[in-house]
């Protein structure tokens, strides 16, 4: 069979990953270069974590997505992965940082609680008297993206797949199997998987009342120089409690260290909006972490990344299908740690035609 993927973040590449291991006929499009920095897979790096709140599903499957990883890795030849663990610092009853806390425990997944005094006396970047507990899992840590998205398109190009970067898709023909790009060129395939990440919409505008389209921005920053051994040797900060929805990643191999939160996002209709950073929004987003951490002025922002990314209302991953294109969206601000097992999954509903388990699958509705 012949497949097109449009779009090479991690979804798309992970698909044609494992569809040319199943022997198909790859090409795959990218309107970028790969790894497209634009893109929400075209960042440094992602965490990956086992918490989720209880209940959500997705906490268990991570244990598909590590098993997807190792694969990866093992075609690779290269493990991207840091398993540094993570942190979640809780301020406040019932904060996220809580809410992880009793996913964790809720599916028996191993813990270390501490004291607010001990977690300052071994991560003294956190300032004492401002949260309840944190806690440190070792299940975790930091995936690198650009290392990743360039060994996948290393590795299909060695193993048969056509890979176009500065290929932008404007026009599929659902039905007939045909792609137009921007320069005016056509492709036509047995099946036409999307997975083009926030600019689905430009392409599927029907998806609309599903997906809504944010902008968001992330800071880079250097700590204050005493702190830097501290922060070398941390693990991911998952959460930093309260309502900051917060999240930074230490410096990792040779990767600067960054801050984010989920309180800088802002909803637009177009991907493209707005993807220069704001002067002065690095510090903006810097200053949403103090409390919990300490000297957060004396933390120079050395750069600002912008992303855009879809959410869907429940924050679940889905899949559409039209004719003979599937559109996949596995984002909602945290698919990045499932990317390799999102591939394996929807290069085997094309395979088998399960589009309904896939969808299943996707919405962490079932387990196997
Ligand atoms: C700020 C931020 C923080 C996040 N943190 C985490 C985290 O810590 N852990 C985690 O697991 N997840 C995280 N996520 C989510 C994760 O980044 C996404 O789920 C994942 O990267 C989505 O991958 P994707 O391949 O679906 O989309 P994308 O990475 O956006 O890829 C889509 C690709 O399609 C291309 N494309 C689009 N349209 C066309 C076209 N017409 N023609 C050709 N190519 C096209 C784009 O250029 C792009 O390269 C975060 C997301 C953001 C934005």
């Amino acid at each position: 069979m012949s497949v097109i993927v449009v779009g090479a973040g991690i979804a798309g590449l992970s698909t044609a990953w494992s569809l040319v291991k199943a022997g198909q006929s790859v090409t795959i499009v990218e309107q970028g270069s790969i790894p497209n920095p634009l893109a929400a897979s075209g960042d440094c790096h992602r965490i990956i974590r086992r918490a989720y709140p209880a209940g959500s599903g997705y906490g268990q499957l991570i244990s598909e997505a590590y098993e997807a990883w190792n694969d990866l890795w093992a075609n690779l030849g290269e493990d991207h992965l840091d398993p540094r663990g993570f942190l979640c610092v809780s301020r406040e009853p019932g904060d996220e940082a809580e809410e992880y806390r009793k996913g964790l425990e809720k599916g028996g997944f191993p813990f270390e609680l501490l004291e607010p005094s001990e977690a300052v006396e071994r991560w003294p970047f956190l300032e004492p008297g401002t949260f309840r507990y944190a806690y440190f899992s070792p299940d975790g840590g930091a995936l690198h993206c650009r290392s990743i998205a360039s060994g996948m398109a290393r590795w299909l190009r060695a193993n048969g797949a056509n890979v176009y970067e500065h290929s932008k898709v404007t026009a599929i023909d659902t039905e007939a199997g045909h792609i137009v790009l921007a320069s005016g060129e056509t492709m036509q395939a047995d099946r036409i998987v999307v997975t083009a990440g926030a600019w689905v919409l430009k392409l599927f505008p029907e998806l609309g009342d599903e997906l809504k389209t944010y902008r968001t921005a992330l800071a880079y920053v250097e700590p204050p120089a005493d702190l830097k051994e501290a922060w070398e040797g941390a693990p991911v900060i998952l959460n930093v409690g309260g309502t900051t929805d917060g999240y930074m990643v230490p410096p990792t191999r040779g990767t600067g260290m960054k801050f984010g939160s989920g309180l800088h996002k802002v909803p637009t209709s177009d991907a493209d909006w707005n993807r220069q950073p704001v002067p002065g929004e690095g510090e903006v987003i810097r200053n949403l972490f103090s409390p919990p951490i300490a000297r957060i002025t004396e933390y120079k922002v050395t750069k600002v990344v912008t992303c855009a990314y879809t959410f869907t209302a429940d924050e679940k991953f889905l899949a559409h299908e039209k004719g003979n294109c599937l559109v996949v969206s596995a984002c909602s601000g945290h698919g990045y740690k499932f990317g390799a097992a999102v591939g394996r999954r929807v290069a085997a509903a094309i395979g088998n035609g399960d589009v309904a388990g896939l969808k299943k699958w996707l919405r962490a509705e079932v387990q196997s």
